[in-house]
């Protein structure tokens, strides 16, 4: 890993032949610090996003110490790089195995589950514990989220009853929680699910220690431009009052792409150019996942070594290096007409949900990856005081 001033001076010494992934570390301590100043309540960063250790590292030193993780493997590299880090497992969904382990091996007492079977599970591979924390995940609409999470996990409501009422008998800690989605594009989805909370209070007559309002929080691309996230914030401060509880639980978050999506860019180079399409040398199988099948429109700029960049944009689609016809993105990405075999492109918005994704599919794998202290393309973080999402560059 070495360290670039900016995107110019990493493709002009390199003229790397592989993708390049990098990373801008001050976007992270931006983001970290907005939802330390304006989270109402304990932030959890989510490890599946970017699990990279330099990325870690800095959550770290930003003061996030807190981490929601869902696999034994995420439990070891973050007490790996901190011991002292306080890990939740929130899956609700895990093998007894790894809860066993995550128990016993490294003092994890936080568990998500959304069945009764998976209460037994977390019991019996606990000893039975008397100091579990214990999340019961309830079902909600993720209608306003790019990225619907709501068929796989959740309780419904006729079983969220019945599961609240168990694990306050069973745990030291009772929380509730939701996610509404990764990619919400509307606050309204965090109202009703600290609503559908409520109900599950009322209901129950039993008033959770912890809520747990989830990740889901935007980030900003060229076609999704979200609300600032303030408003979120303060949607979620409003409705969590609504509530009237006697004392007001411990809140806490686990946004994931908020945290990181901005800090993280690819630079690909243009193999071939057919028309509209452009043949680059990452692709859905390498760090643009999101670019494929779920289709997200990445901010492009093309970086050339003093070529002069036609200004007229054309919308282009991309194709990746592997030989399968899925390892295709639709894009539009807005380029300069002119581009060409041999030019370079970076594609920003990919700290989230992108290096984790990669596979060694065809033998096109990159490891390289760069620190850069330029600007992102775009960012949700520089102006949240004009509460407008802007463009950078
Ligand atoms: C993935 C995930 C998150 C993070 O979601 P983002 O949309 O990236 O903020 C938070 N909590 C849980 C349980 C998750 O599975």
């Amino acid at each position: 890993m070495r360290k670039f001033k900016s995107v110019n001076e990493l493709v002009n010494s390199l003229k790397p032949e592989y993708p390049v992934y990098c990373i801008r570390l001050n976007e992270i301590k931006k983001s970290v610090k907005f939802f330390k100043d304006n989270f109402p309540g304990k932030i959890l960063y989510a490890v599946k996003t970017n699990p990279n250790e330099k990325v870690i590292k800095q959550i770290i030193t930003s003061g996030v110490n807190e981490f929601d993780v869902a696999s034994l493997n995420e439990i070891k590299l973050i007490n790996k790089i901190n011991s002292k880090a306080k890990l939740h497992f929130m899956h609700t969904v895990k093998c007894k195995e790894s809860i066993s382990s995550a128990y016993f091996d490294y003092g994890v007492k936080s568990f998500s589950l959304d069945t009764k079977d998976e209460l037994r599970k977390i019991l019996e591979s606990t000893n039975q514990a008397k100091d579990l924390e214990l999340f019961v995940r309830i079902a909600i609409s993720n209608e306003h989220a790019e990225i619907d999470l709501s068929r796989k996990f959740g309780a419904l409501p006729s079983e969220a009853l019945g599961l609240v009422r168990l694990c306050k008998e069973h745990s030291k800690k009772l929380g509730i929680s939701f996610h509404v989605g990764s990619q919400c594009m509307h606050k309204i989805s965090y109202s009703k699910g600290i609503r559908e909370i409520g109900n599950v209070i009322k209901k129950t007559k039993i008033e959770p220690d912890i809520i747990n309002i989830g990740g889901g929080f935007p980030s900003i691309y060229p076609d999704l431009s979200p609300e600032p996230l303030i408003n979120y914030i303060n949607e979620i401060k409003r409705e969590l009052k609504n509530l009237k509880l006697s004392t007001l639980p411990e809140i806490i978050c686990e946004p994931g792409r908020a945290i990181v999506a901005e800090s993280g860019s690819t630079i690909v180079k243009v193999i071939l150019r057919k028309k509209n399409n452009l043949y680059i040398n990452d692709g859905t199988y390498g760090s643009l996942f999101d670019a494929g099948g779920p289709n997200f429109v990445l901010p492009s700029k093309m970086i050339t070594n003093g070529r002069i960049q036609s200004k007229k944009l054309t919308a282009f689609s991309f194709f990746g290096p592997t030989c399968d016809g899925l390892d295709f993105m639709k894009g539009p990405f807005l380029l300069p007409n002119n581009i060409r075999e041999g030019d370079y492109i970076e594609l920003g918005q990919l700290g989230a949900y992108s290096l984790t994704f990669r596979t060694n599919f065809n033998g096109f794998y990159s490891n390289e990856i760069h620190e850069l202290s330029d600007k992102p393309i775009m960012s949700l973080y520089d102006n949240q005081k004009d509460k407008v999402g802007f463009l950078v560059a």
